[in-house]
């Protein structure tokens, strides 16, 4: 199966898409990478998500990424008796320890630190801003609040405290539980919320082992402050507007966007652009024109990906919602301003050999009559140099690695292929031909270019590149070695 646009999807799974059908129809319909929240569904949930995942990998024969969003140092309310009630403007509310479950009057907020950093006059902020509670009076245990923006609050939403400095460290201990778990049982990315240093980044990298590639979320004036550090530690980043729109005023957001996804593309790491892409699409089967026109901008700055998260999630057209995300790329890619736009921001070469190859890559690939850019990337560093590049010819990614192929599915434009392993450059010319015939790139009337590093299976050592006709026999003819 093949995509016919560059830019990832990135859905999050939920009550709205829990069984193989939905999630197969999601990733049918566009979806790249799956999510699994670790702030919502226990261990049980998440274990039976990812087999899911993992079944329908197998059944396509498509690697499939799988991100785990660690919850971080984020404060939620606890459960509703009724999972949701309507608060109304001007009543009062009650946030305390007690463990009982919520109702309209009054709820749990699980964090002692906070009761003892509030005062009165304080605002907290729910569910991405969208309710809003002034502290009245508060002692160490609660809370009593007025409501001043009412709204529904159901289980487990988040809340911000934007005008007060809270003590918290970068992972809880059931960040730690969550991390080793989900490492076990075997996922692509691990997503860090609330990330603030790159000290953040460096510790749980430590956890990780190698098991998955870490992805900070940047929702935090202090991570935006410190971006170029915590980029530099980092596999990938999150542009997490919901929080960084509480955070920091909302309209600070929109030029931090363009500013992050820019630096990551330099970089050669993938940036996904989160949060309210598509949110009327919970209610409603279809988008409003400023949701579309926020997917498509992203998509014209260049960003890696694209997510969706309750709209996926917990809405009634989880489905709807990545077909939309889907037509909307393929519409804007298919638009010369967007070469033109991606063309001028190409940047960050350094002067390596492997630099050097991915951009003659592209360069030939522009000039010729060339089908695909098929480069061999153990580690998927030479993959990510050719995605840089941005070039118009699909890029076939091909690793014997299974994690690597997994992991290379978050970024701009990765077709990505297992192959055996190679040991020999024309082995590797042949198998990149069998894969761009087989998996419909290419044509046996056509060429392709094909990247690799002699000697194989070392990582970090792109230094060939060969113009190959997608003809075995012209392959056995042209070359004697
Ligand atoms: P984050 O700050 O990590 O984005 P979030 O609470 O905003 O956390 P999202 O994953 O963005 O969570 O999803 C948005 C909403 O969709 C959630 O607030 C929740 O109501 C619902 N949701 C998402 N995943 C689940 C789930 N697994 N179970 C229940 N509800 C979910
Ligand atoms: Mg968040
Ligand atoms: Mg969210």
């Amino acid at each position: 199966m093949r995509r016919l646009r560059n830019v990832k999807i990135v859905a999050t799974l939920g009550p709205a898409s829990d069984d193989y059908e939905t999630i197969r129809a999601l990733y049918e319909a566009g979806a790249d990478v799956f999510r699994l929240n670790m702030s919502h569904g226990d261990h049980g949930e998440i274990a039976r998500r990812h087999g899911i995942i993992r079944q329908i990998e197998k059944d396509l024969g498509r690697p499939i990424a799988i991100l785990a969003d660690l919850q971080g140092p984020k404060l939620r309310v606890g459960t509703f008796a009724n999972g949701e009630e309507e608060l109304s403007e001007g009543q009062d509310f009650r946030l305390d320890l007690d463990e009982a479950e919520g109702d309209n009057t009054r709820v749990r907020l699980p964090h002692r630190e906070i009761f003892e950093a509030l005062e009165p006059g304080s605002s907290l902020l729910v569910n991405d801003g969208k309710i809003r509670l002034k502290v009245k009076d508060c002692g160490k245990d609660f809370a009593n609040c007025t409501v001043t923006v009412g709204g529904t609050i159901s289980n487990r939403k988040g809340v911000n405290v934007p005008d007060v400095v809270l003590p918290l460290a970068a992972l809880s201990e059931k960040d730690r539980r969550d991390l080793d778990f989900v490492c076990d049982l075997g996922v692509d990315w691990l997503a860090l919320s609330f990330v603030q240093r790159p000290e953040d980044v460096i510790e749980a990298r430590g956890l990780a082992r190698d098991r998955a590639a870490v992805l900070s979320k940047i929702e935090k004036p202090a991570a935006v402050k410190n971006f170029d550090a915590i980029l530099d530690v980092s596999d990938g980043i999150m542009v997490a507007r919901g929080d960084l729109g509480v955070e920091l005023p909302v309209q600070n957001v929109p030029p931090i966007q363009k500013r992050l996804v820019r630096k990551c593309r330099a970089a050669a790491k993938p940036v996904i652009v989160a949060t309210q892409m598509l949110e009327s699409m919970i209610e409603s089967p279809m988008p409003t024109r400023a949701e579309v026109s926020d997917v498509a901008a992203a998509i014209y700055e260049g960003a890696d990906a694209v997510m969706l998260s309750a709209e996926s999630a917990a809405g009634s057209y989880p489905i709807e919602a990545v077909t939309t995300m889907n037509n909307v790329a393929r519409e804007v890619e298919s638009d010369p301003t967007y070469r033109e736009v991606i063309n001028a921001s190409r940047g960050g070469h350094k002067e390596t050999v492997a630099d050097a190859i991915v951009s003659a890559a592209r360069e030939i690939a522009e000039t010729t009559n060339i089908k695909a850019i098929c480069c061999f990337s153990q580690s998927g560093t030479t993959a990510l140099l050719v995605g840089r590049e941005r070039p118009h010819v699909p890029i076939l990614a091909l690793t014997p690695l299974v994690g690597t192929a997994r992991r290379l599915c978050l970024s701009w434009g990765m077709h990505c292929v297992i192959t055996g392993e190679v040991d020999r450059f024309k082995q590797a010319v042949i198998s990149a031909v069998r894969a761009a015939r087989d998996e419909g790139f290419a044509l046996s009337t056509d060429q392709i270019v094909v990247t690799a590093g002699v000697p194989f299976n070392t990582t970090g050592t792109t230094n060939i590149l060969r113009v190959a006709p997608c003809e075995e026999r012209l392959i056995y003819s042209a070359d004697p070695e």
